[in-house]
C-alpha cells in the first residue's frame, strides 16, 4: 500500500504541526501548501499542508486521515511557508495569526463562489387568477408588476435596497406561487478600485542622477542574488521612474514584482502611473488593499498564483501576496510607521519584505528621503547599498523655512494661538496670488476635548483613560480607542461646575479658524481620518483640491505623504513640537521625517515654495536639521544618542504588555514577572519596567508595559519563553509581546 504521511498546520484550534494520514484518493493531487480539512478532536478545521513523508518517515500510533482536500492548487507556495515559520517564531506569535494574515478569508472559505438569490416572476401564470389573488395586498401587487415589467430575474437584494420592497412581501408573492427565487452565482463587477488619477504624464527622459540610479539597481537585479539597496532622494527627486526602470528590468528576467506603499488610498498616482506604464508592457497591476471585496480579492488571487499577473502594488499585507518567482520588493517610503502592525501578527512590512526578498533571492529596493536609523544603521554597516538622488527634478529648490517662534505670538497674545501672525498673512498672500496651501496638523489625537475651567478636570472615557474627543458634527464626545460614545455634558462631570469649554485645535476648529481669517472667496477645506472610512469623499476631496477647487487644505500628517500638487506654494505645520512632548525615544526622528516629508510638498510645482513651522522648541535638533534639510546630519547625531543609550538600532526593543481589568492584579503580576527576571537574569537582555502604559486603560484593560533591550531577539525570545511557560499567571490577566516594538503608548 502505497501511504503517504502529512505534516499539517491547523488554521485553527491547534498551534502546532499534526501528523496525519492520506487516503489513496488524495496522494497523487496533494501537495505542499494545499489547503486541507482535518479531523481535530471532535471537530473538523482547515490546515495547509507544510510537508510530505513517506510513510516510513514519521512514526505514528494512530493515524487520522485528512477528511478533504479543499483544492488542488496550493494556498501558500514554499516561501511563503517559511516566510510564515520566520514571522511566527521572529514576532513571538502564532502561526494561526501569521496564516490568518497570510490567506484571505476567502480563500479560506474554500474559494467558493458567492451565490446570490434573484427572484422573478413564474412562468405561464393566469392574469385573472394573478389580479384576484393580489386584490388584497397592494404591497405585493407593486412587487408583482415590477417584476413583470423588468422581464428578467432581479437581484432580492436590490428588491429590498434600491427599490424598497420589505422582505415579507417577497416571502408573500413567493408564498402564493407567483414568483419564485432562484439561485445564481454572482458576476463579480469588473475589477475597479476607483484609484484612477486624472493626469498621467508622458514619459520623460530620465535625469542623469536617475539614470545612474537605475542602473545601479539593475546591477544589483542582474547579479540574480539577494540584496538590499537603499533608495535614499530628497523629496521631489523622482525617485518612482527608477523604481520603475528595476520594475521593468525584473519582468525582463521572468520574476515579479512587489510594491508596497505605506497606505494605496495616498498613492493613487503612483498607482496610475503604474498602470500607465505597465499596460505598454501588457501586464496587468493588481492593487491589492483592505477595501478588495471578496471577490476581487479571490480575482486578484488568483491572478497571481495563475501567474496571469506578476505585479503587487499594495500596504502592508500586500507583503504576503502570492507572486510567483519574486524577483525584486520595493517598499516605498520605508521610514514609515504605517508599516508597522500595531495588533497580532505585530510583523513589520518592511523587515518582512527583506526576509522575504532573501528567501527567494529577490532584491529589495528601500526608497525614502528619510530613512529610518534602523535602515541607516544598516547602510553604516555595509549590510545594505545605497544609492542617492540629490536633487529634485528640473533642479527645483526645496521651499524655503520658516521657523516660527510661537512664545513670542504666546507672549503677545496672553494665550496660546493657533495661527501666528505670519503664517495667516501668509495664507492671505497664497490666496491673492491663486496659490494653494496646505496645513498640516500632527497627528489626529490633535483633537478637541472637554476641559473643565473650574477644577481643571478633562472628560476622559472611563474605560480608555483617555480624552474624550467632541465632534461638533453630532455633539457628541468620542473615545478614539473603543468608540464609546456620549452626549455632551453641560457641566463638569467631577465638580458639576458649567464651566465646561472646549479646548483643542482640532482639524474642524482651524478650518473654522482659518475660513474665518481668510477673504470670503477662499475654499477651506478639511481632511482627516475619519474621512479615510469614507473612501469616495476623500479622494473627491483630493481631487478637488488638485483641481485648483480648494484654497486651503487642513489636514492630519496623512495628506504628508506621497502627494504631489504643482500648485501648492505654502505650507503651515501647526505644531510642530507635538511628536515631542510624546513618550517616545522615536519622537525626534518622527518629527525630522514629518517636516522634511512636509517641507516636500510645497514648490512641487515651477514656482518655489515656503514652509512655515510653529514650535516651541525652535532649536530642537529635528527642526534644525530639516530647515536645510541636512538628513544625514540628522541621521549621525542622532545616531549618537541612540548609540549612548543602546537603543534601537543597536539593539532591538521589545514591549511586553500585561493587560487586566483589575489594576492592583495587572501591576501584582508585571512586578512578579520582572522579579523572575532579575532572580536569574536572561544574558544579553536589559529590562526596563514595569510602569504603567501612557494609555493606561483600553476598552476596561488597564496595562502594564516591561522593555527589553536585547541584541538578539530570538536567543532573548527563547529563554523568555521558558520562563514565561512556568510563570504562574492569574488567567484574568493577559500579556502579550512586541517584537521591534514601535509603539510605546
Ligand atoms: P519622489 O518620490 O522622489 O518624491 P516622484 O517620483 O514622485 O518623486 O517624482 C516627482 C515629480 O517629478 C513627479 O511629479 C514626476 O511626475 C516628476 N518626474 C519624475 N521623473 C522625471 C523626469 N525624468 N523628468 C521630468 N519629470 C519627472
Ligand atoms: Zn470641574
Ligand atoms: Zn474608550
Amino acid at each position: 500500500m502505497s501511504e503517504m504521511k502529512i505534516e499539517v498546520q491547523p488554521l485553527v484550534g491547534f498551534d502546532q504541526l499534526l501528523t496525519y494520514g492520506v487516503s489513496e484518493k488524495f496522494i497523487s493531487t496533494i501537495k505542499i501548501g494545499c489547503l486541507v480539512q482535518i479531523p481535530l478532536g471532535r471537530r473538523r478545521v482547515l490546515g495547509v499542508v507544510f510537508s510530505l513523508h513517506s510513510s516510513e518517515e514519521i512514526a505514528t500510533e494512530k493515524l487520522r486521515f485528512i477528511s478533504h482536500l479543499v483544492q488542488q492548487e496550493p494556498v501558500l507556495n514554499q516561501d511563503l511557508i517559511r516566510l510564515s515559520k520566520w514571522i511566527s517564531s521572529y514576532y513571538s506569535c502564532s502561526m494561526e495569526s501569521v496564516l490568518g494574515a497570510m490567506i484571505p478569508a476567502v480563500v479560506r472559505d474554500g474559494m467558493k463562489a458567492k451565490n446570490e438569490k434573484l427572484i422573478q416572476v413564474s412562468p405561464g401564470l393566469n392574469k385573472v387568477m394573478v389580479s384576484e389573488a393580489l386584490n388584497r395586498s397592494p404591497k405585493q401587487k407593486k412587487l408583482f408588476s415590477e417584476l413583470d415589467k423588468q422581464r428578467k430575474p432581479v437581484r432580492k437584494t436590490d428588491l429590498v435596497n434600491k427599490l424598497g420592497f420589505s422582505e415579507s412581501t417577497i416571502k408573500g408573492l413567493l408564498a402564493k406561487g407567483l414568483a419564485s427565487e432562484i439561485l445564481e452565482v454572482v458576476n463579480r463587477e469588473a475589477y475597479d478600485d476607483d484609484l484612477d488619477f486624472d493626469r498621467v504624464d508622458a514619459e520623460w527622459e530620465l535625469t542623469a542622477e536617475q539614470k545612474v540610479a537605475s542602473s545601479e539597481l539593475i546591477d544589483v537585479l542582474e547579479q540574480k542574488n539577494f540584496g538590499v539597496q537603499v533608495l535614499h532622494g530628497v523629496t521631489g527627486s523622482g525617485k518612482t521612474e527608477v523604481y520603475f526602470e528595476a520594475m521593468e528590468a525584473a519582468l525582463n528576467q521572468g520574476g515579479g514584482v512587489l510594491f508596497l506603499v505605506p497606505e494605496v488610498s495616498l498613492a493613487p498616482q503612483t498607482v496610475a502611473r503604474l498602470r500607465a506604464r505597465f499596460s505598454k508592457m501588457n501586464e496587468q497591476v493588481v492593487v491589492w488593499h483592505s477595501h478588495l471585496s471578496g471577490g476581487e480579492r479571490l480575482d486578484a488571487w488568483r491572478n497571481l498564483t495563475t501567474g496571469k499577473a506578476r505585479i503587487v502594488v499594495g500596504a502592508r499585507s500586500a507583503v504576503f501576496a502570492p507572486i510567483n518567482s519574486l524577483r525584486l520588493v520595493i517598499v516605498d517610503e520605508e521610514h514609515e510607521l504605517a508599516y508597522k502592525q500595531e495588533d497580532t501578527p505585530r510583523y513589520h512590512g518592511r523587515d518582512v519584505a527583506v526576509y522575504r526578498a532573501m528567501l527567494t533571492r529577490a532584491v529589495c529596493v528601500l526608497g525614502s528621503a528619510t530613512p529610518s536609523l534602523e535602515t541607516f544603521r544598516n547602510i553604516e554597516r555595509k549590510k545594505y547599498s545605497v544609492s542617492r538622488l540629490m536633487n529634485r527634478i528640473d533642479g527645483r529648490k526645496l521651499p524655503l523655512m520658516h521657523i516660527v517662534d510661537m512664545r513670542l505670538d504666546a507672549r503677545r497674545e496672553r494665550g496660546t494661538p493657533i495661527l501666528s501672525q505670519c503664517l495667516i498673512e501668509a495664507l492671505r498672500q497664497r490666496h491673492e496670488n491663486r496659490e494653494q496651501s496646505i496645513l498640516f496638523l500632527n497627528r489626529r489625537g490633535f483633537n478637541t476635548t472637554m476641559l473643565c475651567t473650574d477644577c481643571g478636570a478633562v472628560e476622559e472615557c472611563k474605560d480608555c483613560s483617555v480624552a474624550l474627543t467632541f465632534h461638533r458634527t453630532d455633539g457628541y464626545l468620542r473615545c478614539h480607542l473603543c468608540g464609546f460614545r456620549k452626549v455632551a455634558p453641560v457641566f463638569c462631570t467631577s465638580c458639576k461646575s458649567l464651566e465646561v469649554r472646549r479646548k483643542g485645535h482640532g482639524t474642524q476648529r482651524i478650518e473654522d479658524l482659518v475660513s474665518k481669517l481668510m477673504p470670503r472667496s477662499a475654499t477651506v477645506v478639511r481632511v482627516d481620518a475619519d474621512m479615510m472610512t469614507k473612501k469616495n469623499l476623500f479622494r473627491e476631496t483630493l481631487r478637488d483640491f488638485r483641481r485648483g477647487k480648494i484654497d486651503v487644505l487642513v489636514g492630519t500628517q496623512m495628506i504628508a505623504k506621497g502627494l504631489d500638487f504643482p500648485n501648492v506654494t505654502l505650507v503651515g505645520v501647526i505644531d510642530a513640537d507635538l511628536p515631542l512632548r510624546m513618550e517616545d525615544f522615536r519622537a525626534s526622528e518622527r518629527a525630522f521625517q514629518l517636516l522634511v516629508q512636509v517641507a516636500g510638498r510645497a514648490g512641487r510645482g515651477d514656482r518655489a515654495g515656503e514652509v512655515y513651522v510653529q514650535t516651541y522648541a525652535p532649536h530642537s535638533p529635528s527642526i534644525q536639521f530639516s530647515r536645510k534639510p541636512d538628513i544625514e546630519g540628522f541621521l549621525e547625531e542622532e545616531m549618537e544618542m541612540r548609540r549612548e543609550l543602546a537603543y534601537p538600532p543597536f539593539r532591538h526593543l521589545i514591549r511586553h504588555i500585561f493587560r487586566g481589568r483589575s489594576l492592583e492584579k495587572t501591576e501584582f503580576y508585571a512586578t512578579e514577572w520582572r522579579k523572575v527576571l532579575d532572580a536569574e537574569p536572561i544574558p544579553g537582555l536589559e529590562a526596563k519596567g514595569p510602569a504603567l502604559a501612557p494609555i493606561e486603560k483600553i476598552k476596561g484593560y488597564y496595562r502594564f508595559h516591561l522593555f527589553y533591550l536585547t541584541s538578539s531577539v530570538q536567543e532573548s525570545l527563547n529563554h523568555l519563553a521558558k520562563k514565561r511557560a512556568i510563570f504562574p499567571l492569574d488567567n484574568e490577566i493577559h500579556d502579550t509581546i512586541d517584537v521591534d516594538a514601535h509603539q510605546m503608548s
